[in-house]
């Protein structure tokens, strides 16, 4: 009796293992299965360490790359694959952020019913969210200098244009090695992964905290006499390029005045400037797709009024990522809702009906509506509509003191038209100043998204 007991306990024993093991196995087919298809010695997918098979294409279905057992097969125009390297990817690796690296299971046409098999051998098309037109357009603006452009659809989070520079020709790959995080590299892509000195354009996450804040901002003035020295010596000075005179809240952001932002950010406060920070999405990464984003950095010291000030201007230790500050435009276009950006077509419709992937709220709805209110003040009283013209346009500029001879340039923002409601980053480095620099770049771009429709 005793030893029957015994033996059924195995037995239960036995078969829980069994039960256990399976359970682990299906459970890493599922979570792995993807990679272990596309390990480097899976000889049927790839010559040479190069995948031969699967095409990647733009929105509208133009190929941007073949993959063939005879090598990889780009687009036959030059600014084409310049302008989509970072998107595309290249023959050796060296661009992390590329769709062969990253969209790899994807593309050899991988998934958990079928393996690889696949009755042509052809791999898969993957279509990407940019415009290659876009590209084009967005890489010929920035004419040669170092910079990123990235402009995204608030409400599906489709990429629909994503241009880095320096770039190069994937066709005729040259003989660099790729350097980690070296800003200059031409491999690096400076959307997804760069780190920057934000300047002005971070006033627009001062204004957030100031308005959830401050009840009595309608109130704020501040005498700005260009030098807005704070202490007796000469490194207290937050500098205006000129004298701006009185100004309120609303002006003080349409006339990007140090100053008065210097006396908001201490009004403040450190630890809230530092919640805004957070809040607003800047300092964790961003999941494309599975690519994640540099995480921005500050540093908002409660002892340290100088320090603080020029932190609540975009200056100081401020870093940035172009991407996350994309998508914290598009959540102030949204109502305070960020949506996540994606760089892979859905081939449903089911996206563009209900919108994108929410990452959550950034902001209240009343606080969206009130900076975005304020974005369109700036374009109407610094940036000058008639540059926008035929576009609802929101928007800040930046000019960032980065260490360079000259600042760098940026403008931020988003349109607000129904089959146009894109949130954008424009960064060239050296460029000088955003609104004059910047701003042309992103109503280039965007009159190209128009241009080709869905
Ligand atoms: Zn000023």
């Amino acid at each position: 009796m005793r030893k029957q007991e015994r033996r059924a306990w195995i037995c239960l024993l036995l078969a829980f293992v069994l039960v256990a093991g399976v359970g682990l196995f299906g459970y890493r087919f599922v979570t792995k299965g993807g990679e272990w298809a596309t390990f480097y010695g899976n000889s049927q997918i790839y010559t040479d360490g190069a995948i031969n098979r699967g095409t990647v294409t733009d929105r509208y279905g133009e190929e941007l790359l073949t993959c063939t057992p005879d090598g990889f097969d780009y687009s036959d125009d030059y600014e084409t694959r310049v302008s989509t390297v970072h998107a595309v990817g290249d023959p050796k690796g060296n661009v992390s952020t590329g769709a062969i690296t990253t969209f790899r299971s994807q593309l050899i046409g991988y998934d958990i019913v079928n393996g690889t098999y696949d009755t042509t051998a052809n791999g898969k098309k993957i279509a990407l969210t940019i415009d290659a037109n876009a590209n084009r357009t967005a890489y010929e603006a920035l004419a040669g200098r170092t910079g990123a452009v990235g402009v995204y659809n608030w409400k599906t989070g489709e990429i629909v244009c994503m241009v880095s520079t320096p770039a190069f020709d994937p066709a005729d790959e040259p003989d660099t090695e790729a350097e980690d995080g070296e800003e200059s590299s031409i491999f690096f892509n400076n959307f997804l992964s760069g780190l920057l000195t934000p300047g002005s354009t971070f006033k627009l996450i001062t204004s957030a905290a100031v308005i959830d804040n401050m009840p009595d901002r309608d109130s704020f003035t501040f005498d700005c006499d260009g030098v807005n020295q704070l202490g007796e010596r000469d490194d207290t000075k937050l500098t205006d390029i000129h004298a701006h005179g009185e100004v309120d809240f609303r002006e003080a952001l349409a006339q990007s005045c140090n100053g008065a932002f210097g006396a908001l950010t201490r009004q403040v406060g450190a630890e809230t400037m530092e919640e805004y920070a957070e809040k607003t999405g800047l300092t964790k990464p961003v999941d494309v797709n599975g690519i994640e984003t540099a995480a921005g950095s500050f540093d908002f010291p409660d002892d340290n009024d100088v320090k603080l000030s020029w932190a609540g201007i975009g200056q100081a230790d401020d870093l940035v990522n172009p991407c996350a500050m994309m998508v914290y435009m598009g959540a102030i276009a949204n109502g305070g809702e960020a949506v996540q950006p994606s760089l892979i077509k859905s081939a449903t419709f089911i996206k563009e009906i209900s919108g994108g992937r929410r990452l959550g709220r950034y902001l209240d709805e009343d606080t969206a509506a009130e900076l975005k209110s304020m974005m369109k003040n700036n374009v109407v009283e610094n940036y000058g509509e008639s540059n926008f013209e035929g576009m609802d346009m929101y928007a800040k500029s930046g000019t960032a003191e980065a260490g360079g001879t000259r600042p760098d340039a940026w403008f931020v923002g988003f349109t607000d038209d129904e089959n146009a409601p894109y949130a954008f980053v424009v960064w060239v480095k050296g460029g000088g100043f955003g609104s004059e620099v910047a701003a042309p770049i992103a109503a280039r771009v965007i009159r190209t998204l128009g241009e080709t429709s869905d």
